[in-house]
């Protein structure tokens, strides 16, 4: 079969690889119908994943149709039509049983698909702990609507959740990439008062203005004045940073009000500056990512009753024969892409 294959620092390419087998009872096969590029690929192929392993298959977005099942799942069986969990996680540790499931401690467990283990982008995939790592995907709900809820969807659903939004609340979120849609998405069906969104690309601000015309939009170099004059309180009750720029970390929570719950989603390539004397009598909470991945399900019966829809995030497909295209269309902001859907016939 195809798979992209991560080479060495700065090479993937589209090889030839035997299809995998199960290797534990855990273990399911899926052949993969739809896949996704991340920017988290990117950061493997820029060298600021140490951990990922030269030679594996990449990709972490993805759904599918289960192929064959190891003895112990049963969770799905072969046939059905699933999403893939960006986390694999055993579901027995102290940290899977408190939901904290991005830090299970298996030897496989946190982000292993794509990055320490075959991933997605490719024809058929191993998933290990099949029980926690696949849900079935609604009759109703196509592939595309499914696509992201594995991962980027997952982690929005979660940054909102753990935001502690009220309904009195204005909610500033920073970065309207992929991840700050979702996370948006996501931050509306908690009804918070008003909703900020800061972004500095002008593509992106066109994107939520035509399709989420509610919500306020401003730039970073406004955000701070422009989140003081529409809120309360002098500032913004939450905010949930999801830009992972230079200077983001850094706005997040300057333009928070005092006690303001502060929700890092974004991933950084650079150390940041808490600047604590700076901060001293602001008495701010902040909660750091990464995501744990486990309300899936919930997502999916959010996906089927129409409450949220990513597909506008989808402006490009092409099929896996295409990937490498696909790629250098994603890396480069090539041609409006937000989200590219690679498609297996
Ligand atoms: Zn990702
Ligand atoms: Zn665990």
């Amino acid at each position: 079969m195809k798979a992209l294959t991560y080479l060495e620092q700065g090479k993937f390419a589209l090889t030839e690889k035997p299809r995998p087998k199960l290797q534990q009872p855990g273990d399911a096969i899926v052949r993969v119908t739809m896949s996704s590029i991340c920017t988290s690929d990117l950061h493997i192929k820029h060298g600021s994943v140490p951990r990922a392993v030269p030679g594996i298959t990449l990709g972490h977005e993805m759904v599918g149709i289960v192929e064959e099942v190891g003895e112990q799942v049963t969770a799905v069986h072969p046939g059905d039509r699933v999403t893939v969990n960006v986390e694999t996680y055993c579901g027995e540790c102290f940290f899977c049983q408190h939901g904290y499931v991005n830090n299970c401690t298996d030897p496989d467990g946190g982000w292993a698909l794509g990055c320490r283990i075959d991933g997605g982008q490719t024809e058929y995939v191993r998933v290990p702990y099949a029980n926690q790592g696949l849900n079935k995907i609604p009759d109703s709900v196509t592939d595309e609507q499914a696509l992201f809820v594995g991962d980027i969807l997952a982690t929005g659903f979660w940054a909102a959740r753990i935001s502690e939004i009220q309904p009195d609340d204005t909610v500033l979120i920073i970065g309207a990439g992929p991840t700050g849609i979702c996370t948006l998405l996501c931050v509306q069906l908690k009804n918070p008062k008003r909703i900020i969104v800061c972004e500095k690309d002008g593509e992106r601000i066109q994107f939520v203005r035509e399709h989420y015309p509610d919500v306020l939009v401003c730039t970073p170099k406004d955000c701070e004045a422009f989140t003081r004059a529409n809120s309360e309180h002098g500032g913004a009750d939450v905010v949930l940073e999801v830009a992972g720029g230079k200077d983001t970390f850094r706005l997040a929570w300057q333009a928070a009000r005092p006690n303001a719950i502060v929700t890092v989603v974004a991933l950084y390539d650079q150390d940041q500056v808490l600047p604590l004397p700076e901060m001293y009598g602001k008495n701010l909470t902040f909660k750091t990512g990464g995501v744990d991945g486990c309300d899936c399900a919930e997502i999916l019966k959010l996906i089927e009753e129409g409450k949220i829809d990513t597909t506008p995030l989808i402006t490009h497909r092409f099929p896996l024969s295409q990937i490498e295209e696909a790629y250098r269309v994603f890396e480069n902001r090539l041609d409006g892409v937000i989200k590219v859907a690679i498609v297996n016939p």
